[in-house]
């Protein structure tokens, strides 16, 4: 009778009669509440023991720029330079997150600008890269900002897309990298400082300063523009990584213009002209930026520059069938699902590179113009029984000229 009265939970005391479980041990009770309560610790202990990035752990992890670039080969095709850059400033990133403090030398961060014609890539880099990291990271366009006071967002408002990006943990957010796409749109308007102000051009640039430099700046935690009575977040962008990306167009004539290639000779081989033209990009300088519309300031801390190459027929046909998700595996894998195998005439992913080249859809429409191919098929077939499905160049030509995209010609 006193055993029987003495069964209660040995974490909270509650008597059997209290509870709805009491499960035994070998010396004790515990009840289902403090089994939940227990396991909420257990959790947020393990969460909060997690080496964070930067500690030594994490150096073990750290891929040496090699290993990135050949990450990144397996979801972007070509664009060698900008991924051994990309692959550089990241491992940098991460050494640079590693070092003592103690040390004497600082080493100092490398933004940087990736240029090229839109379509090409550069977001396609930034994903992948962000798919290996393990820092917060986040993408933002840098169209949606505007000068404090205006009608838009906050430029502090980036940040909150990287606290977001790791829970609201300040020093996790810390240690991040930013991808700031369309940073040409905040370009200046005019070479000359306007009598008008220029609030989502230079007033942007003029506020992402001190974000790019490394001080600490006081974050809405819902993004947007602040407002007083709301409770800020305190970031350190030191350590920030900011990856800017754009297409600069027009840029092509200011580089051209610089290094004179224009110049109209005899005796010039026609192709290598043209391919030199087309391939202006990789010429591409903090000068040339400068003349584009960015401020000498806001280039000061973006040293690295690079560039990406236009895609050619070579590199679109590739980007078709090489990638880890490329688009064709991507819908062979669709029709595989309806249990029907997918096949292509090989003419037909030719043909759809050559419409995409023909009407400058880039790398972009090529899906476009798979789906306007395929759209009829995936609306038939799962009705049918088939078990497969042969893409010819004369089905693949008359549902391309059947759809709307065929209207898009470009003069
Ligand atoms: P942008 O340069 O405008 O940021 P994106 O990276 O968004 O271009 O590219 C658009 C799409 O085109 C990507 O989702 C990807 O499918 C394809 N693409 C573009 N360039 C490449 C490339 N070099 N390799 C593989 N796919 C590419």
């Amino acid at each position: 009778m006193a055993k029987q009265q003495t069964i209660q939970c040995s974490f909270c005391g509650k008597s059997r009669q209290e509870v709805k479980l009491l499960i035994a041990g070998q010396s004790g009770h515990i009840c289902e509440s403090c089994v939940e309560n227990a396991q909420e610790i257990i959790a947020q202990e393990l969460l909060s023991n997690v080496p964070s990035v930067g500690a030594e752990s994490a150096a073990l992890s750290i891929k040496k720029p090699i290993e990135i670039k050949s990450f990144l080969d397996e979801y972007v095709i070509g664009q060698d330079d900008a991924k051994k850059i990309l692959a550089v400033a990241v491992y940098n990133h991460y050494k640079r997150l590693n070092q003592r403090v103690e040390n004497d030398v600082e080493i100092e961060k490398s933004n940087i600008v990736m240029v090229g014609e839109t379509g090409t890539g550069k977001t396609l880099l930034a994903k992948s890269i962000a798919r290996m990291l393990n820092v917060p990271f986040a993408i933002v366009d840098a169209t949606v900002f505007t000068e404090a006071g205006y009608v838009g967002e906050d430029v502090e408002s980036m940040l909150t897309r990287l606290l977001q990006s790791c829970n609201y943990d300040v020093s996790a957010a810390e240690r991040g990298i930013v991808y700031i796409d369309e940073i040409d749109k905040i370009a200046r308007k005019s070479d000359n400082p306007s009598i008008t102000r220029d609030v989502s051009g230079e007033g942007v640039q003029q506020g992402l300063l001190k974000l790019l430099e490394g001080s600490e700046v006081l974050v809405p935690p819902q993004g947007g523009r602040k407002h007083p009575e709301q409770k800020l977040i305190k970031v350190n962008t030191q350590n920030i990584l900011f990856i800017c990306g754009g297409a600069f167009d027009g840029i092509d004539k200011i580089i051209a213009r610089r290094i004179n290639t224009n110049a109209i000779g005899f005796n010039v081989n026609k192709g290598l002209q043209e391919y030199q033209q087309s391939h202006l990009l990789q010429h591409v300088n903090a000068v040339d930026l400068k003349h584009f519309g960015l401020i000498p300031e806001l280039l000061g801390r973006l040293p690295v520059v690079t560039y990406l190459n236009p895609l050619d027929a070579a590199t679109l046909r590739s980007i078709l069938t090489e990638p880890k998700n490329a688009l064709i595996k991507q819908f062979t894998r669709l029709f595989e699902i309806e249990g029907i195998a997918l096949q292509f005439e090989p003419a037909v992913l030719d043909f759809m590179v050559e419409k995409a080249l023909e009407y400058k859809l880039g790398a972009r429409g090529l899906r476009s113009i798979c789906e306007s191919i395929l759209n009829e098929a995936m609306y038939e077939l799962p009705s049918q029984e088939v078990s497969n499905f042969l893409v010819t160049l004369e089905y693949a030509t008359s549902k391309f000229n059947l759809s709307k995209l065929s209207l898009l010609k470009v003069a």
